[in-house]
Order: C-alpha cells, then sequence, then structure tokens
C-alpha cells in the first residue's frame, strides 16, 4: 500500500527514519505518561563502507546494506526495540526501558552478529576482511523537556569514539 511505502526503506525493507522519529516520540510519550522508565538508544554504522562500494560496486554495496539490516533486525528481538535505516549505512535501534548496562550488551550482540555473517571486505583490515560495525549507545529517563533527538546527540558522539577508537567497537555513555 502506500502507507507501507512510507514507511519501509525500499533497499533494506527495515522502517525509514521518519517512522523511526514518529516511534520514537510515540514510545516517549508514553514513558512519560507511565511516570517512570528509561530509553535507550543505538546508532550503528558500518565501517569502512565508502571502500566496500569502492571494491564490490554499489550494486554490491547495496546487497551488503540488506544483509547487515537483516542481521541487526534478527537481533533486536525485544517486544518494543524498533530498528530503522537512518542514514546512508547507518542504523538506529530503540529500546524503551533499557538501561544503559543493557543497551551495552544489546549493543555487543549486534557488533558479534554482523562479525558472524562473515560478509567479505578485502577493503578493511578489520577481522581478517570481514564487514564490521561501530557502534554508540546510551540510555536517559524519559522527562519532558527532554526528546529522543537528545539521546541521537548523545550516541553520535559515542559512534565518533567508537570510530575514533579504532572501529569494531561499542561505547555508550
Ligand atoms: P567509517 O568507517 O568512518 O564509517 O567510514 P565509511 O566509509 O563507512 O563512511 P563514509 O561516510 O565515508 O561513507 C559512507 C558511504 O556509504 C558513502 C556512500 O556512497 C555509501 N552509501 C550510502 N548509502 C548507500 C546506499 O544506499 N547504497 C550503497 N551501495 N552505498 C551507500
Ligand atoms: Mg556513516
Ligand atoms: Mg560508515
Amino acid at each position: 500500500s502506500m502507507e507501507q511505502h512510507a514507511k519501509f526503506d525500499a533497499l533494506t525493507q527495515v522502517p525509514n527514519r521518519r517512522e523511526f522519529q514518529a516511534r520514537a516520540e510515540q514510545g516517549w510519550r508514553r514513558l512519560i505518561d507511565e511516570g517512570s522508565g528509561n530509553c535507550a538508544l543505538l546508532l550503528i554504522d558500518i565501517d569502512f563502507f565508502k571502500a566496500y562500494n569502492d571494491t564490490y560496486g554499489h550494486l554490491g554495496g547495496d546487497a551488503c546494506l540488506k544483509r547487515v539490516a537483516s542481521v541487526l533486525r534478527s537481533n533486536a528481538r525485544g517486544y518494543e526495540d524498533f530498528i530503522a535505516r537512518y542514514g546512508g549505512e547507518e542504523f538506529v535501534l530503540l529500546l524503551p526501558g533499557a538501561t544503559l548496562e543493557s543497551a551495552r550488551e544489546i549493543g555487543e550482540r549486534l557488533r558479534e552478529a554482523v562479525i558472524a555473517e562473515q560478509i567479505e571486505h578485502t577493503g578493511s583490515s578489520i577481522e581478517r576482511g570481514h564487514v564490521t560495525v561501530s557502534i554508540g549507545g546510551t540510555s536517559a529517563p524519559a522527562t519532558t523537556g527532554k526528546t529522543p533527538g537528545d539521546l541521537i546527540r548523545v550516541a553520535d558522539e559515542c559512534l565518533y569514539k567508537a570510530k575514533a577508537s579504532g572501529r569494531n567497537a561499542v561505547i555508550t555513555q
């Protein structure tokens, strides 16, 4: 339907960024209404993806994105967990109710699941030339005056640190 076209990313078949924003605001409001509760968020970015396209071509890159999206989706299986394609080779996972500690554990699980997929990437020196992801994450109590965008900003800073630390890493704060 037209509605489905608007909600899902055509390439990876996971929800798109706009749908993520709607769901994040909805989940955030619910946590506020319930009077308590943390919300965690992970940003997941494929390492050296420009080099992947350079080696395997844009269609190869598209196929890689689909595989990574599928791995992430099947490892984000909590009842209210919500994964989306956030940008080019970047995904976001919303984890309502999750503490910082469980966000870190879930991030580690996703990082390892992508390695376990063993997608060849000769343009990367990590994991003997296989596709990896870097992940930044955070968790905060949902309160009025804050927004999911605040979580995104902190997660993005952590993602930057994960890249700077050598990639294939999870950093939470
Ligand atoms: P880093 O490890 O720091 O994340 O480096 P990177 O190369 O992954 O990051 P960079 O931002 O330099 O490059 C991202 C690349 O992702 C560039 C862009 O062409 C590619 N890309 C974005 N969207 C798509 C897509 O839909 N399909 C394909 N094949 N490539 C895409
Ligand atoms: Mg990126
Ligand atoms: Mg990248």
